[in-house]
């Protein structure tokens, strides 16, 4: 059990990667996981399935873009289970739905969820990590985060970007305090909800044909991915990228 006696919040965990981690966390033994979201009916059925299999899970509604939902969030979770040691920064929409690629609202949307979400996250729970003597930080990005996209919204692309050296930034400043900030990269995945272009099929099978193992990623995969970076396996590891893309960008 590579999650016993762990107190994990994750973002956008009504759905997607964000569900699957928060189900792969309750199954590796934690002491309670915080499935946060704005999707309150999904995020407490993840939560409801969870408890059906003999873990612990609760549920909180938190817009990751607003900074007083994340204050409460973190200090709700302290005041009930005593301490936080893993923050899954998951939240995030896509920018593959927009037409017009320099759109200024989808600008301000992108880098509202994707990248100011992250800051806030992490700005609350290094606090509390501080005072529990360290954890683990777990962001989101994408390989859009590490090379450019000639058709999704540039604000994706920024956005992500953002959120890997947010995660260097955050792995040099606090891990003299135990805490530790690694990012993850997947690659063609499960389309997100947000998702337009890249849910095409036409679209997704030309993707395919650069991806080494010629197939998709399914969730369960990143989600141990996380797993790995939240729990004490990785002890020495910060500041890196874990990228899971079946190659996509190592080619
Ligand atoms: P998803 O759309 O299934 O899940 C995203 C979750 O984030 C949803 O539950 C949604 O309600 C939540 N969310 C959106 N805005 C929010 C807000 N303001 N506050 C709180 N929650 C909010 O997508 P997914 O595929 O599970 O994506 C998870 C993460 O992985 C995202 O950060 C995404 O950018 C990244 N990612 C996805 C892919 C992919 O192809 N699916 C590829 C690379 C990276």
């Amino acid at each position: 059990m590579r999650m016993t006696g762990k107190v994990a919040l994750i973002s956008g965990a009504a759905s997607g990667m964000g569900a699957a981690t928060a189900r792969l966390f309750a199954a590796e033994g934690a002491k309670a996981v915080i499935v946060a979201d704005i999707l309150d009916q999904e995020g407490k059925a993840v939560v409801a399935e969870i408890g059906k299999a003999g873990g612990h899970a609760s549920y909180v509604h938190l817009d990751v873009t607003d900074e007083a939902q994340w204050k409460a969030a973190v200090e709700g979770a302290v005041a009930a289970h005593g301490r936080l040691d893993v923050l899954v920064n998951n939240a995030g929409i896509s920018g593959s739905a927009e037409t017009d690629l320099y759109d200024t609202a989808a600008w301000n949307r992108l880098m509202g969820i994707n990248a100011t979400g992250v800051f806030l996250g992490m700005k609350y729970a290094t606090a509390a990590m501080k005072q529990a003597g360290g954890g683990s930080i777990v962001n989101l990005s994408s390989i859009s985060g590490i090379v450019g996209q000639g058709y999704i919204h540039v604000g994706y692309n920024a956005s992500k970007g953002a959120v890997r050296l947010i995660t260097k930034a955050g792995a040099a400043q606090h891990g003299k305090h135990g805490i530790r900030v690694n990012s993850v990269h997947p690659g063609l995945m499960p389309p997100m909800r947000t998702s337009g272009r890249t849910a095409d099929p036409v679209m997704r099978a030309k993707t395919l044909k650069g991806v080494p193992m010629g197939r998709a990623g399914e969730v369960d995969e990143v989600a141990r991915a996380i797993l790995f970076l939240a729990s004490d396996e990785s002890s020495y590891v910060t500041g890196a990228e874990l990228v899971v893309d079946g190659g996509w960008t190592a080619v």
